[in-house]
């Protein structure tokens, strides 16, 4: 029997007030707080009293999936936040060197903001992202918060007010008419923050108008969240929790197919109890659970972790589906693993599992031209070399042609390797700029 429980979130103004953080010294309660003045910080009582092993900590996975750590930021910046809390600046200053800080942490990266956002009448679609022809985003405006955040989340900038409105669909749900009048759409991908955390009636609003027949075109509904994870009561006990599974029920009979994109980041997330029953009650509804996450240093950077991680996913029936490589933003210098390790590590993990968790894709990059994933470390002619491949490409005549980079040990991200052979570009990089270029934009801006 699951209990109902009550969701208590903790910020920054709570960092005294959480009990089991009291075991650390003063010393490190306050480098919290430094960083959190920066890089949002949330995390709720599940997540405290349930999933965190507190003998472990610093290096607990779950402790460091949501709390601050001091090396999250450089010292430069740490020293320049650590002196401003210590003077007691007036709050008006610190927010203003918080902001400065965070601009030279490439809030935006990828080119999220300018590249991807596409038109109705001429005017830009609030809210939307259309990246890949059959796939849309849409950012529900209530969804755009968390049940607690991930310290390296790649969204991080909006929950810190960076640019929370420009993300977000407006009222209007103009939204809708863009869904319309784009037959070539067969995904809708809600996303956030997290979709999650609106209420049923909310949630409703956004995804029933889309089991209308003008939506048929409309096949697979998914919605992407942490939810199961980070709260997964939302789906057990909570006072909409029955409301929901139903929804659920409803979208499925409507004739879609319904995706939960579940981000889990470490098995220990799918060990309690609740988090199975949630698992077993939204996968009752005829909804697949998929499951993805980034590989992060400190959470879940060995291939043991994965492999253990896809057998647990694949015994409650989800489906592993996506193995990231962290975005080059935020605190990106904290969790950064090369990719050629990134490569090793995903390897180690998949030949530990059978075909059912190989579904799996990765390690791949969420990158300006597209999807790339790490295909293989090889050699050819004597030259060592990484194997690249688009999973999804602005053009996608891209896909599956696969494309060589020199191999090193050091390159995080795809604009960091050069084209193996001496070559001077990458396939694809003419054809990207002319994009870019029909598009009015600067590739420096957002590359
Ligand atoms: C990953 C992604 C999608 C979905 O791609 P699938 O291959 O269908 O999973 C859609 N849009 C954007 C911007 C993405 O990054
Ligand atoms: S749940 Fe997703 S959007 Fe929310 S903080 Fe974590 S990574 Fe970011």
């Amino acid at each position: 029997m699951i209990e109902e429980r009550k969701m208590r979130f903790y910020g920054l103004k709570d960092i005294d007030k959480i009990p089991q953080l009291q075991k650390l010294s003063a010393t490190e309660r306050f480098e919290i707080k430094v960083t959190a003045h920066v890089l949002p910080f949330r995390t709720n009582n599940y997540l405290v009293e349930d999933l965190i092993n507190w003998d472990n900590v610093p290096n607990d996975p779950i402790y460091q999936l949501t709390f601050m750590q001091k090396d999250m930021l450089s010292d430069e910046h740490f020293n320049t936040m650590a002196d401003a809390i210590k003077k007691e600046l007036p709050n008006e200053e610190i927010k203003k060197i918080a902001n400065q800080i965070r601009y030279e942490l490439n809030p935006h990266p990828a080119g999220q903001m300018t590249a991807n956002v596409p038109k109705l009448d001429d005017e830009p679609v609030q809210g939307v992202q259309h990246k890949y022809k059959e796939t849309c985003l849409v950012f529900p405006s209530s969804g755009q918060t968390c049940h607690a955040y991930c310290t390296f989340c790649f969204r991080w900038a909006q929950f810190v007010g960076m640019n929370d409105l420009k993300f977000a669909t407006d009222e209007s749900n103009r939204f809708q008419t863009y869904l319309k009048n784009n037959n070539q759409i067969t995904d809708v991908l809600f996303t956030g923050g997290d979709p999650m955390v609106m209420t049923l009636e909310k949630l409703k609003i956004y995804i029933e108008p889309l089991l209308q027949p003008e939506f048929d075109h409309i096949q697979n509904i998914r919605i992407g969240t942490k939810s199961i994870a980070y709260w997964p009561y939302k789906y057990v006990t909570d006072k909409d929790a029955d409301g929901v599974i139903k929804f659920f029920e409803k979208i499925v009979k409507s004739g879609k197919h319904l995706a939960i994109m579940g981000h889990y980041n470490h098995w220990v997330e799918l060990s309690t109890e609740v988090s199975q029953e949630a698992v077993r009650r939204i996968r009752n509804t005829g909804a697949e659970i998929r499951t993805q996450s980034p590989l992060v240093k400190h959470v879940n950077d060995s291939a043991e972790i994965w492999a253990r991680m896809w057998k647990e996913q694949v015994k409650y029936g989800c489906i592993p589906y996506y193995f990231f490589v962290e975005r080059d933003t935020g605190a990106k210098r904290y969790f950064a693993i090369p990719l050629s390790e990134a490569f090793e590590i995903f390897r180690g993990a998949y030949i530990k599992v059978s075909g059912l968790a190989r579904t799996v894709k990765g390690p791949s990059m969420s990158a300006l031209p597209g999807k790339v994933t790490v295909d293989g470390i090889t050699e050819i002619n004597g030259e060592k070399l990484f194997v690249l491949n688009f999973l999804q490409g602005r053009n996608p005549e891209w896909c599956k042609r696969p494309f060589f980079a020199k191999y090193d040990e050091t390159s995080t991200w795809l604009d960091q390797l050069t084209p193996a052979f001496n070559e001077k570009k990458f396939f694809f990089e003419d054809e990207l700029d002319k994009i870019f270029h029909e598009d009015h934009i600067e590739l420096a801006e957002v590359f």
